[in-house]
C-alpha cells in the first residue's frame, strides 16, 4: 500500500480527495469537492436530489471519469485504468437496488468475485461467506435466490457479499431508500454493526437517527458543492448554513 506515495503526507487517509470537478456535458455536477476520510471514520452525506451525491460516490469508486482534481482510495491515486482496478479491489459498494445476481442465490452471489478474482479458493471462499451470511442474519438464507428474499433481506446479502471482498472501505448509496419501512432498521442495524467493528465508511443516507448515532462527520452537499460539514451534534443542532437549516426541517 502506498508505493506510488511520494511525500507520504496523506497516508493516514483513507480517502482523499482535493478540488474535484466534475461536469455531465454543460452540467457541472461536482464542484471543487475536497474530503478527508481517516480510517475508521464514518461519514454520512446528506443533501437535496441532485446534489452530485452519488456522483461523488461513484468517483470514489472508479465508476465515473471525472475532470479535475484528486482522489486518493487507500494510499492510491485515482488517475489510470490499473488504479482504478486497485481501487475497487479496496472498496465494497452497496446500492439502493440491490443489485444481486438473480439467476445466483445469495451464497453463489456472494462467492462469484473473491473466487472469480482468485482471491480464495472456492471453499475459503464458501467458508468466508457464510461466516458473513451469519454476521448479517442471513445464514439460514444461504441457498435462496434474491427473489425469494425481502427488499431487506436482499439489501443484506448485498453487503455480505461487498464484504467477502474484504474491503478496506465501504461506499452506500442510499442502501434503505428503496425499502419498505419496516425493513428500514434491520439494515440500518446490519450497518451499524459494521460501524462498530471498525470499517472505514462513507454512507449517502436521509436516515438522520443513523447519522446521529454512527457519523463521525456529517457533509451537507447542495449543488455540486460541500455546503457544510461537521460534527452530528454541530449540524443537526446548530447548522451554519441556511441551505442545511432548510433541508433538516425538511427531512426531520
Ligand atoms: P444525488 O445522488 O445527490 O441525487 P446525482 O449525483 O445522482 O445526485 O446527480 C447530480 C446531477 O448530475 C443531477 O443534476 C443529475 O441529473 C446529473 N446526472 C447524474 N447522472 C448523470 C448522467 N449519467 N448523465 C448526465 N447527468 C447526470
Ligand atoms: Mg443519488
Amino acid at each position: 500500500m502506498g508505493g506510488s506515495m511520494t511525500s507520504g503526507e496523506h497516508c493516514a487517509s483513507a480517502i482523499e480527495i482535493q478540488e474535484l470537478d466534475k461536469w455531465y456535458g454543460d452540467l457541472h455536477v461536482l464542484k471543487k469537492v475536497s474530503l478527508s476520510v481517516e480510517p475508521g471514520k464514518k461519514i454520512v452525506i446528506c443533501g437535496p436530489s441532485g446534489s452530485g451525491k452519488s456522483t461523488l460516490i461513484r468517483c470514489i469508486n472508479g465508476l465515473e471519469p471525472f475532470q479535475q482534481g484528486h482522489i486518493q482510495v487507500g494510499g492510491v491515486k485515482l488517475d489510470a485504468p490499473a488504479a482504478i482496478q486497485a481501487v475497487r479491489r479496496k472498496v465494497g459498494m452497496v446500492f439502493q437496488h440491490f443489485y444481486l445476481f438473480p439467476h445466483l442465490t445469495v451464497l453463489d452471489n456472494c462467492l462469484l468475485a473473491p473466487v472469480h478474482t482468485g482471491l480464495r479458493s472456492r471453499a475459503e471462499a464458501e467458508a468466508q461467506a457464510r461466516e458473513l451470511l451469519e454476521r448479517v442474519g442471513m445464514r439460514d438464507k444461504a441457498q435462496a435466490y434474491p427473489a425469494q428474499l425481502s427488499g431487506g433481506q436482499q439489501q443484506r446479502a448485498a453487503i455480505a457479499r461487498a464484504l467477502c471482498m474484504d474491503p478496506e472501505i465501504m461506499l452506500f448509496d442510499e442502501p434503505t431508500s428503496a425499502l419498505d419501512p419496516e425493513m428500514v432498521m434491520e439494515v440500518l442495524d446490519t450497518m451499524v454493526m459494521l460501524a462498530e467493528r471498525g470499517m472505514t465508511m462513507v454512507c449517502v443516507t436521509h436516515e438522520m437517527g443513523f447519522a446521529r448515532e454512527v457519523a463521525d462527520e456529517i457533509v451537507f452537499m447542495d449543488h455540486g458543492e460541500i455546503v457544510e460539514a461537521g460534527p452530528p451534534a454541530q449540524c443537526f443542532t446548530s447548522p451554519k448554513s441556511p441551505r442545511l437549516k432548510a433541508f433538516l426541517q425538511a427531512v426531520v
